[in-house]
């Protein structure tokens, strides 16, 4: 499962995503939007219902993707916990990849049980080509893939100020933003 709260959805998460899934021979890799994050308290600008819809628009053009409504169907804040132990109980067979940044990872001693994380799924932490590691207290997997200078804040911005996403974002999450006004609050840098 790759989370986030992919307010777009853009092609530096795809891009580890379509890595990660083709280094580890996984089955498929689970787009898993949260509902709200921990971290991100505040900062949303799309409805979970369109950061949903646009992670399923990517999945349909992609047989390795997935979606999974789990977090924003819980509602509340997402805790990596609840996602995982819900996967698990939705697909008791399946064999369970956490796929994060390994900045992210580096930090999970901040995040909610995590002992009990490492339990319920491998962690995969995603490195930069040519970039070490500080060393990491958690087993995990680490995986090279590249990085694309995308974030989802700076495609909002750019929506914001009429700059153009496109090869930031899938041509139909660009169609969807367009189509239905997001993250157009006007000029303001
Ligand atoms: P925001 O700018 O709103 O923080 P974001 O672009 O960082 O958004 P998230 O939804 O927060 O996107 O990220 C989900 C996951 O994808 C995280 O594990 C994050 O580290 C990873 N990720 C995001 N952007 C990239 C990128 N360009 N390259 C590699 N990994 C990325
Ligand atoms: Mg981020």
């Amino acid at each position: 499962m790759l989370g986030g709260t992919f307010d777009p959805i853009h092609l530096g998460h795809l891009a580890i995503a379509s890595e990660v899934c083709a280094e580890l021979g996984l089955d498929q890799v689970l787009l898993v939007p949260a509902n709200g994050q921990p971290f991100k308290e505040g900062m949303e600008a799309a409805s979970p219902a369109h950061r949903l819809a646009m992670c399923r628009l990517v999945a349909e053009d992609d047989e390795r993707l997935a979606v999974s409504p789990v977090d924003i169907e819980r509602g509340g804040t997402t805790y990596t916990v609840d996602t995982l132990m819900d996967l698990r109980a939705q697909r008791p067979d399946a064999e369970l990849f956490f796929i994060t940044g390994a900045d992210a990872l580096a930090r999970l001693d901040e995040w909610r049980e995590p002992e009990r994380l490492t339990e319920l799924a491998t962690f995969v932490g995603v490195t930069r080509p040519g970039h070490s590691l500080v060393r990491l207290e958690w087993p995990h997997v680490l995986v090279e893939a590249p990085e694309l200078a995308i974030s989802s804040t700076d495609v909002r911005r750019r929506v914001r100020n009429g700059r153009p996403i496109r090869y930031l974002v899938p041509r139909r999450v660009a169609e969807y933003i367009a189509e239905h006004g997001l993250y157009d609050g006007g000029l303001d840098d």
